[in-house]
């Protein structure tokens, strides 16, 4: 175990086979496919009208247990089992995983392309620009920025028939509303259609939006880590007439436009979610959204690439997509819906599909089942959590530990009271499966330095937590053969009838669906929804956004709000201090503490290590 090579030494010593030839022996059509080169494609939506009555897949989704800095192989296990299944057990598997931002790959965390012998190829490919989506978000991100801006500002510069000249202006000597004009007309409760007779009054209240400035959520985004961007005034020039206002820039996958590109259905669904994005309210405390501010359509046109998912390989040559990366804190952390559902049909039933949540059971999974599932009326059939050795020692009361500097002894060496207080978390997370009626089969994924011993009694205690199986894994050493039984158990496990049932109803109040979350899941005695956050309930509800489901923001190293209690604490409440709305993704976020939707570089960022052999044109130094 000691020679594994770097993630990107192994990643690079395989050459990945040509992926039109990947996606005709999946059984995708050539008219199906975009080739961007000869390793990645998209895959055209159109596929789901010709696939549409085939049977789906087996649908299991990856989580783990709370992550400590020790790192806990999610990604590393989902492209593990599915390169067990396809290129070992040989039946039809997909992988399904997140893009991840570039900001990070620059700074200081690992790829997220998994690691060792189970790995999506190419891995620099996957880690930096993709096929554009992430470049397709920003533009459209900004684009509506821009466009916020600069319609306070008309609006206060300009009377009410000129914006209206502007706004509605004679072609060809004839005034028409556009289709996104006549939606707001609709909206407004206007019933003229014909852009020469509305009163005076229907011009104003047409062409006013009044956004009020202190309300707009619509920040600018940048995938890149630049803390400078964190708080920014923006109109400082002086064309913009003393118009400056504070803001701020976010990262890109922080973007609603992020979420919504991993929680739509269908093109048309896309299209409808954008129109619904509200930006800020207006002076009246109304919602003003895309489509107020004409822009969705626009936004469409940005994203009509995106929105089809990419097509790449493991290691062992099985099929992965990779769609999608929203934040799993202000967002919900999971790879896209149309992945997934592309992915059941290609499969077929006898086949799975290995689709991968973020963080925590206790944040990416309730949030896959709550949010996801409920979105796309998917129903999955098993859970494979993942747990290790080390992390399940720092849950139980190991030491901190620095990056650069060996380990402590404690995690060397056999310590099994460590790895048995530190069940605790394991064991909460196993509940946070099956309370949602889906089974449950844990991947402890091994490090060199863990002991027979220890392994066994995590099995143990797996098992008699109500875990259908719990499996010792090799993949990260030995690729796909070191997950064969891990892949026969999920197998085992999906062929169990799934009682799933979601969590809460949409219909509960915003407040008694938090709570549900903090008490069931968490394992929290209550919550305390501090004044602020009150107020911004109480608005959404007034606006009608209460039956949204909920995608808590909560740290993801702790079942508490507090990232440094680790285990399975009791006797704690969770703070709400803000509840914000993504109402385009379809979903509102409350806020347990302050998050940082900008990251930053560290003093010595990855940027050090990065570099290009001029020779080969080999990325080299990317983990
Ligand atoms: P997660 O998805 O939980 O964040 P990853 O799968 O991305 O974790 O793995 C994080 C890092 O840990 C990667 O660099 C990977 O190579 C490494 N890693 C994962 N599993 C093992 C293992 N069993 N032994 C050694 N390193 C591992």
């Amino acid at each position: 175990l000691d020679k594994v090579p770097s993630d990107i030494e192994i990643a690079q010593s395989q050459t990945p086979k040509d992926i039109a030839e990947l996606a005709a022996e999946i059984g995708v059509l050539d008219s199906e496919i975009d080739l961007y080169g000869n390793k990645k494609a998209k895959v055209k939506l159109s596929i789901l009208d010709r696939l549409g009555s085939r049977k789906n897949g087996k649908y299991v989704v990856v989580a783990g247990i709370t992550p400590t800095p020790l790192g806990e192989g999610k990604s590393t296990t989902t492209i593990g089992l599915a390169q067990a299944i396809g290129a070992h057990l040989k039946k039809n598997v997909f992988a399904c995983v997140r893009q991840p931002s570039q900001g990070p790959t620059f700074g200081i965390k690992g790829g997220a392309a998994g690691g060792g012998y189970s790995q999506v190829i190419p891995m620099e490919e996957f880690n930096l620009h993709l096929t554009g989506d992430i470049h397709a978000i920003t533009a459209a991100n900004n684009l509506l920025a821009a466009q916020i801006d600069a319609r306070m500002f008309h609006e206060s510069t300009q009377s009410d028939q000129a914006l209206y000249n502007r706004l509605v202006p004679k072609l060809k000597g004839q005034r028409r509303f556009s289709p996104i004009q006549l939606t707001r007309l609709k909206k407004l409760g206007i019933v003229e259609t014909d852009p020469d007779k509305l009163t005076p009054e229907e011009v104003t209240k047409f062409v006013r939006l009044n956004i009020d400035p202190a309300t707009i959520t619509w920040q600018r985004v940048i995938d890149t880590n630049d803390r400078f961007l964190r708080k920014i005034t923006v109109g400082q020039s002086p064309t913009e007439k003393d118009k400056t206002r504070e803001c701020q820039f976010d990262i890109s996958v922080a973007s609603e436009l992020m979420a919504i590109l991993a929680l739509t259905t269908s093109l048309t669904d896309m299209r409808e979610r954008l129109g619904r994005i509200v930006v800020a309210s207006d002076t009246a405390g109304n919602p003003i959204t895309a489509d107020d501010l004409g822009a969705s359509g626009a936004l469409a046109v940005l994203m009509k690439d995106a929105i089809n998912p990419n097509l790449m390989q493991t290691l062992e040559g099985t099929p992965v997509f990779v769609h999608a990366g929203p934040f799993a804190n202000i967002a919900h952390g999971n790879s896209s819906i149309l992945a997934d559902r592309i992915a059941l049909k290609l499969v077929g039933e006898e086949g799975m599909v290995v689709t991968e949540a973020g963080f925590g059971a206790d944040i990416g999974l309730e949030k896959f089942f709550n949010i996801k599932c409920r979105y796309s009326g998917l129903v999955p059939n098993a859970v494979t959590l993942v747990a290790t050795v080390r992390a399940l020692k720092m849950h139980g009361g190991g030491p901190t530990v620095t990056p650069g500097v060996p380990l402590p002894p404690e995690y060397t060496n056999e310590n099994l009271e460590l790895v048995e207080a530190g069940f605790s978390n394991l064991k909460k997370q196993i509940e946070n499966g099956l309370v949602f009626g889906v089974p449950v089969v844990v991947a402890i994924n091994t490090f060199v330095t863990d002991t027979p011993a220890e392994l066994s009694l995590i099995q143990r205690l797996a098992k008699g937590a109500g875990a259908s199986d719990a499996i010792i894994c090799s993949h990260w050493a030995k690729g796909g053969a070191g997950a064969v039984e891990l892949a026969e158990a999920v197998f085992r496990a999906t062929n169990q009838p799934s009682k799933f049932s979601f969590l809460y109803d949409l219909e509960k109040p915003v407040e008694e669906k938090i709570r549900t979350i903090a008490q069931r899941i968490y394992g929290a005695d209550d919550v305390d929804i501090l004044p602020k956050a009150q107020e911004q309930i109480d608005r959404y509800k007034k606006q009608g956004f209460n039956n949204l489901p909920i995608c808590m923001a909560k740290t993801q190293l702790s079942l508490t709000a507090d990232p440094k209690r680790k285990g399975a604490p009791t006797g704690f409440k969770i703070p709400i201090q803000d509840v914000r709305a993504s109402i385009g993704a379809g979903f509102l976020f409350p806020l347990a503490d302050t998050m940082t939707t900008m990251p930053g570089l560290p003093t010595r960022p990855c940027i050090y290590d990065i570099d290009l052999d001029l020779e080969t044109m080999e990325v080299k130094g990317l983990f």
